[in-house]
């Protein structure tokens, strides 16, 4: 068994997944069909009423679908495509993986959101899209985003792998996007241990990323095999992305959970505000943001922030950093010529950073440890 971490006092995360999930994967097993079938249209189904969209395509991972959203908005090389240097590599990688040109702006010092006020300098007759990062559970400014994206003729992807369950004022995730990208990794609030989806209102970008997401096959293989042969077309060049029957049938149950994992976490997130001490910055939640709360970051002085983390696994409490500014990453700064100071808010909390364990079944007593633990090595 994979240990590691996990025997830690406080471990950085532990999922959810448990008898009901165990079910109905035994039961995906037992039926004949392990790929994409009845299961997976079963959640697309559902996913897209719980992020309330007409479609959603199950896909391999947010990565995949972050990849499929841009190519079915035929975004190739020679296209730029603005996002945020304050966030996983995997926004920026699909961008590359499609051939065109990541420009980033820098984030908002109190959330670490994309600034949306400093988009628009950055756009050129080559942008295409702005791929904004919901980061730690909090929505961006969506309105002043699908304005800019209006005025300029641009798709908007959202990056929603922290967002299930988020709002800002009126504004869901994935409701102003053209389309929306989750993830279902291992330590993601909802879980098949890599997996992800692609939500959106338009039948055309749907249809173009269910073809795409299998080779650009006319048909898929729950097609193939019923009723009389058909025989199927290879209508365009795309990629293997679907997404099969045994992670759609473990995804469905906690799909009914993940409200009450997320107030579980608000909870969790409510008792580190009182316990940790008040001079220790953290990222704004603004008054208007239903959070995911997805990760719980503090923010310390940066010549300190590599002892205080090392401090913290010595006690057994597992603790991380998302993100360092992706502009300072030596792959991505070669092949694009970034280099530090050219997002100064990103890098500042980039090397300030400290994530602290955040899930349900986190006790009172493990907040009280981490937080008695922060505030002596701060
Ligand atoms: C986890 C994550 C991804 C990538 O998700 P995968 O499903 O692992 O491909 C992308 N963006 C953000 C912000 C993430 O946290």
């Amino acid at each position: 068994m994979d240990k590691g971490n996990f025997k830690m006092k406080v471990p950085f995360f532990k999922h959810s997944v448990g008898e009901e999930e165990k079910r109905a994967v035994i039961e995906a097993l037992d039926s004949d069909f392990l790929t994409t079938g009845s299961y997976v249209k079963k959640f697309e189904e559902k996913f897209s009423e719980y992020v309330r969209v007409k479609n959603t395509a199950g896909v391999m991972s947010c990565t995949a679908a972050l990849h499929l959203s841009l190519l079915a908005c035929g975004i190739g090389p020679g296209d730029e495509v603005i996002t945020t240097p304050q966030t996983f590599v995997a926004t920026t990688l699909a961008i590359l993986h499609c051939g065109a040109t990541p420009v980033l702006v820098d984030v908002e010092p109190f959330t670490g959101n994309i600034d949306a006020t400093k988009i628009e300098e950055k756009i050129t007759e080559k942008t295409k899209a702005i791929i904004p990062v919901h980061l730690y559970g909090q929505i961006c400014d969506m309105l002043l985003i699908r304005s800019i994206a209006n005025r300029h003729h641009l798709y908007i992807i959202e990056d929603a792998a922290h967002a299930l369950t988020s709002s800002r004022g009126s504004v869901r995730v994935g409701q102003l996007g053209d389309l929306s990208c989750f993830s279902f990794y291992a330590t993601k609030s909802i879980t098949c241990g890599e997996g992800g989806a692609v939500c959106t209102n338009n039948a055309e970008l749907h249809e173009k990323v269910m073809n795409l997401r299998t080779h650009g096959m006319s048909t898929d293989a729950a097609q193939r095999f019923s009723g009389k042969y058909k025989h199927w077309d290879l209508t365009s060049i795309g990629w293997k992305y679907n997404m099969d029957n045994i992670k759609a049938a473990m995804l469905l149950p906690q799909l009914n959970k993940a409200q009450r994992h997320r107030d579980q976490r608000m909870l969790h997130y409510r008792k580190y505000c009182s316990l940790l001490d008040p001079g220790i910055k953290r990222p704004a939640i603004l008054d208007e943001v239903e959070s995911d709360y997805h990760l719980f970051t503090i923010w310390v002085d940066p010549e300190k922030r590599d002892q205080i983390l090392w401090g913290l696994q010595e006690k057994e409490i597992g603790a991380t950093v998302n993100y360092r500014s992706i502009n300072l990453l030596s792959a991505l700064s070669k092949k694009l010529g970034w280099h530090s100071g050219q997002f100064p808010n990103s890098e500042l909390i980039g090397n300030s950073t400290i994530s602290l364990p955040l899930y349900p079944s986190l006790t009172e007593d493990q907040v009280c440890f981490v937080c008695k633990t922060v505030n002596n090595l701060v």
